[in-house]
């Protein structure tokens, strides 16, 4: 809810008890306009300042008891607002004093009245009261989960962050290990081959230079491969990459990408990419169709193609290739699937589900 809708939310019961203005005559109804304008004051200064939060729900305890005092004891139900604004007090202790606080005061307004107009004291009133008692430890319950849900999406997305960054770690290491131990080995040996074999010395030397050339390459497109691929943009990109390689392409979109978190939009992209390179190398296909869609629980990707088929059935875990296998480590990382099936005419079809984690 934004907040917008959230200040509305608060301000809304203002209007509910306000029905009881109607029913007092003039002019007497002047004093209980101004009474309720003060007290409408006071809880809208107490729901959104903190500051003397509880002397402003004390203010309007005073107002509602000479509400009671001045009518009667169904005026209680101005009430609500103090109880409200008590439900945004820090702690269930301050609340137990604020609620100890109301019952006493409306108690000894309900008493008063009675007793300056010698009636006999009735309690028809009795079950709504013990409801204002109720509302602001339930309110105050409504706050406290939401904020654990606010707090579990944050620490989700950071869990989903620190997978992502091993995972760059991971890549990062898989590139540069090894051509970082190739380059020691080189260079020992180039200084090993300067006294006796300069001339292959300085061929090692050259390898060395353009082993590292390389890798510095490799390293660019890594980081400009993660920051950069975006499933909109992997979409066209799919589709040029089909048009090129002489396979009719047809593709539908039909989400919102800009729902989606951003390493949702970089893995899926990731994801789509890697399936249409397999499509171009590994089936001999004719036709590619790609749709990505999203239903209540789930954003899908299909990637279908009418070339030799994986195999018959699901593919079994020693056949998948690094491309498959990286496909699978990245989705695992925001808890999507991956599913690979050949039907009866030997299409591939490449599925591919991520759960929504917008909370
Ligand atoms: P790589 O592409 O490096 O071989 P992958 O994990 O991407 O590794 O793919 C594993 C194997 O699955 C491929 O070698 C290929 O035999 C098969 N394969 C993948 N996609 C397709 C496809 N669309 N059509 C036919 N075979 C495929
Ligand atoms: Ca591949």
């Amino acid at each position: 809810m934004n907040r917008m809708a959230t200040k509305w939310l608060t301000f809304a019961p203002l209007f509910l008890p306000a029905v009881y203005l109607f029913f007092t005559p003039f002019p007497q109804a002047w004093l209980d306009i101004g009474l309720f304008l003060l007290l409408a004051f006071f809880y809208w200064r107490g729901m959104l300042w903190p500051k003397h939060r509880e002397m402003k729900i004390v203010i309007q305890l005073v107002i509602v008891s000479f509400f009671i005092f001045l009518h009667t004891p169904w005026h209680m139900c101005f009430g609500f607002y103090p109880a409200i604004t008590m439900s945004q007090l820090a702690s269930y202790r301050r609340i137990s004093w604020m609620v100890g606080s109301m019952i006493g005061c409306f108690a000894a307004a309900v008493t008063l009245s009675a007793y300056l107009a010698t009636e006999p004291l009735r309690f028809e009133w009795l079950p709504i009261s013990i409801a204002f008692i109720a509302v602001p430890y339930v309110a105050k319950m409504y706050h406290v989960s939401c904020e654990v849900h606010a707090k579990l999406s944050e620490a989700h997305a950071e869990i989903i962050k620190i997978g992502e960054r091993e995972r760059i770690a991971r890549d990062l290491h898989d590139t540069l290990g090894q051509t970082l131990s190739m380059i020691t080995v080189k260079s020992e040996l180039a200084e090993r081959l300067i006294e006796p074999s300069p001339d292959q010395a300085v061929m090692e030397v050259r390898d060395v230079q353009r082993i590292s050339r390389m890798t510095l390459l490799q390293i660019r497109e890594l980081v400009n491969d993660m920051q950069s691929i975006d499933i909109r943009e992997e979409l066209r990109r799919a589709e040029q990459m089909l048009v090129t390689a002489g396979i009719e392409a047809e593709t539908s979109m039909r989400m919102d990408a800009d729902r989606m978190m951003p390493i949702e939009r970089n893995i899926l992209g990731m994801c789509l990419r890697e399936c249409i390179t397999n499509v171009v190398k590994h089936s001999g296909a004719g036709k590619c169709s790609i749709q990505i869609l999203e239903d209540k629980e789930q954003y899908v990707l299909l990637v279908c193609d009418n070339g030799i088929g994986i195999t018959k059935g699901p593919l079994q875990a020693r056949q998948y290739g690094a491309g498959l296998l990286g496909m699978k480590e990245r989705l695992s990382l925001i808890q999507g699937t991956l599913e690979l099936n050949t039907d009866q005419e030997n299409r591939t079809k490449v599925t591919i589900a991520i759960p929504h984690h917008r909370m």
